[in-house]
């Protein structure tokens, strides 16, 4: 069936429809399409917000797909598995919507599946691991379906992130198929990532998803409500906050995110808040600060406010926390957070830094509800540090880790392997640095180095090593490329370091969780080891815990403040 032909003008349009396609890990409810579901509704559109990442359906054919793909990539090969795993997942399905399967499509694959996992696989196993990606549009074709029929929309959005980009497409394309009238539109995290503005992949993308009506980059609620009442360009694809003139939405009521479609206490562990946006630092690899401009903090009592007055709605005590950066607000938000009876847990971002290794600090942070840090060690290694522009010292990171782990709190430490210039004894640095902490580590989470086309601190110093990923895919059969770096260490090398440094976490029973058995798992070995420990993920979620057992928390072996001018590394 086709609806009408004729194309809605923006003015026209009440009926609004936000996706979060999969597959996105369904920790949180998806706050973007939550926040502009809020901020329309107070203009009276209708909107309604779907996450597929609830769906079993869809759970389990990523489970399949990755078990699939287990059976024929050895051990030793797999690194951070359900990590690099994402880059052949989400390549693939972007070659599987786009492309009949013809000889040069399993060419194509084949491609995809070697520069990540290092290994040739035949057509056979191939065929087996596409049969899988195949049921999956079938299945979300009949979702889509569903909704669609159920509803009139006049307007569809999705959310995209680097990781739903392939099904987000196939969405409009289908929707698009049988409502040419209806206005698709798209936002999301992608736009900072691979579809940053002034890249290759960007022109080509917009000029090839002729489905695809607009394209908003940035906060989107101002920018959407100035479409919708017919104050944009409506010649124009592409919308950035130039287009409002950079206009921010303040903080406040309407600036909180709607999340009642989502069936939360049951699909969700976390609620998620953000006390501050941007980040005041810009590290080589990072593009936080080029996509989210000025750093800005909200007041911290009406962040724990606001916290407050979710868990009362959602019945969820523990936040996951959207800052880039939280080092700077920690303190005023444990403060607020402790006036309350009732406590409240946070986890979030944090760096290396001499607050951090003060366990005056992070008692204060327990008390006051940190759950997790989620702490950016990056290497073992202070010339690696140095390159990135870290500004931090191994001794910083070590003294981080000890106080954090002391006041009880839980670190997720994230590691860059393969940064241009990180040589083999750098490396050795990282696992011997892991040794050491081994015992102050909650988890450890490696990312092989992803060098973007632009967007990160230095990618005008590294303009001239950039190269395509997958030669053999042209890019009409891909639309996105990915790129690597033509210096050492190559990609080969950084994925064979990756290899090793999973080895090694596992040798010294360092986890890294993804299942929530694994969590509990971790849990213990968290409770077993630090006398201060917060409590499991389980028993916060079912309530099982003694409500005032972060204010019981006692300063273990006083650390000393390490002053950053001591010492002896020369930033
Ligand atoms: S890596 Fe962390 S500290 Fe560095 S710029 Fe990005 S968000 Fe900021």
């Amino acid at each position: 069936m086709i609806f009408n032909t004729e194309q809605m003008k923006s003015s026209e349009i009440n009926n609004i429809l936000f996706m979060l396609p999969p597959f996105w890990d369904p920790l949180i409810p998806p706050q973007g399409i939550a926040h502009i579901k809020n901020y329309l509704k107070k203009y009276n559109y209708n909107v309604k917000t779907y996450d597929f990442n609830i769906y079993k359906n869809f759970r389990d054919i990523y489970t399949r797909y990755f078990n699939t793909l287990k059976k024929y990539v050895p051990l030793e090969k797999r690194g951070n598995f359900f990590n690099i795993g994402h880059d052949v997942l989400r390549n693939h399905m972007l070659i599987n919507f786009i492309n009949n399967q013809d000889d040069e499509y399993y060419i194509f694959l084949k491609d995809i599946i070697y520069k990540t996992f290092y290994v040739q696989l035949g057509i056979e196993i191939l065929k087996e691991v596409d049969d899988i990606i195949n049921s999956f549009y079938s299945i979300f074709e009949k979702e889509l379906n569903k909704i669609f029929y159920q509803n009139k929309f006049q307007m569809v959005g999705v959310s995209v992130m680097r990781d739903n980009i392939a099904p987000s497409l196939f969405a409009l394309r289908y929707i698009k198929k049988i409502d040419p009238a209806v206005i698709t539109v798209m936002g999301g995290s992608i736009f900072s990532d691979q579809l940053l503005i002034g890249t290759p992949n960007l022109d080509y993308f917009l000029k090839n998803t002729p489905y695809l009506d607009k394209v908003f980059v940035g906060e989107g609620q101002i920018l959407l409500h100035k479409f919708l009442s017919g104050e944009l360009d409506n010649e124009k694809k592409l919308f950035t906050l130039d287009d409002i003139n950079r206009e921010a939405l303040a903080y406040s009521d309407l600036n909180f995110p709607d999340m009642d479609d989502f069936d939360v206490k049951h699909n969700y562990m976390y609620l998620a808040m953000n006390a501050s946006n941007s980040c005041p630092y810009k590290c080589s690899f990072c593009n936080v600060a080029n996509f989210f401009g000025d750093y800005r903090e909200k007041d911290p009592g009406m962040a724990a406010a606001q916290m407050m007055s979710l868990y009362q709605i959602y019945g969820i005590r523990i936040f996951f926390m959207n800052d880039s950066l939280l080092n700077n607000v920690a303190d005023n938000l444990s403060t607020e957070l402790q006036k309350n009876n009732t406590p409240l847990y946070w986890d979030g971002y944090m760096r290396v830094a001499d607050n951090v290794c003060d366990q005056r600090n992070t008692i204060h942070w327990r008390k006051g509800g940190l759950y997790r840090a989620r702490l950016g060690v990056e290497s073992g290694s202070n010339r690696v540090l140095k390159l990135m522009g870290k500004k931090i010292s191994i001794e910083q990171t070590k003294e981080s880790l000890k106080s954090l782990a002391n006041a009880g709190i839980k670190t997720t430490t994230y590691w860059v392997i393969g940064h241009p210039g990180e040589t083999e004894e750098d490396f050795q640095l990282t696992l011997k640095l892991l040794e050491e902490s081994k015992t102050y580590i909650y988890e450890a989470e490696c990312n092989p180095f992803i060098f973007s086309y632009s967007g990160q601190s230095d990618s005008e110093n590294w303009h001239n090593d950039r190269k395509i990923l997958y030669t053999h895919v042209p890019q009409e059969r891909i639309i996105i490329q990915d790129w690597t770096n033509n210096t050492y260490p190559l990609r080969e090398e950084t994925y064979e370091r990756v290899n090793r440094f999973v080895q090694r976490c596992n040798d010294l029973e360092i986890p890294n969780p993804y299942s929530y058995f694994d969590i509990y798992n971790a849990d213990n070995r968290w409770k077993l080891l630090h006398r201060n420990s917060v409590p499991s993920l389980v028993d916060i979620y079912d309530g099982n815990i003694d409500l005032l057992e972060s204010r019981k928390v006692e300063i273990i072996n006083k650390i000393s403040k390490i002053n950053i001018e001591t010492n002896d590394f020369d930033f």
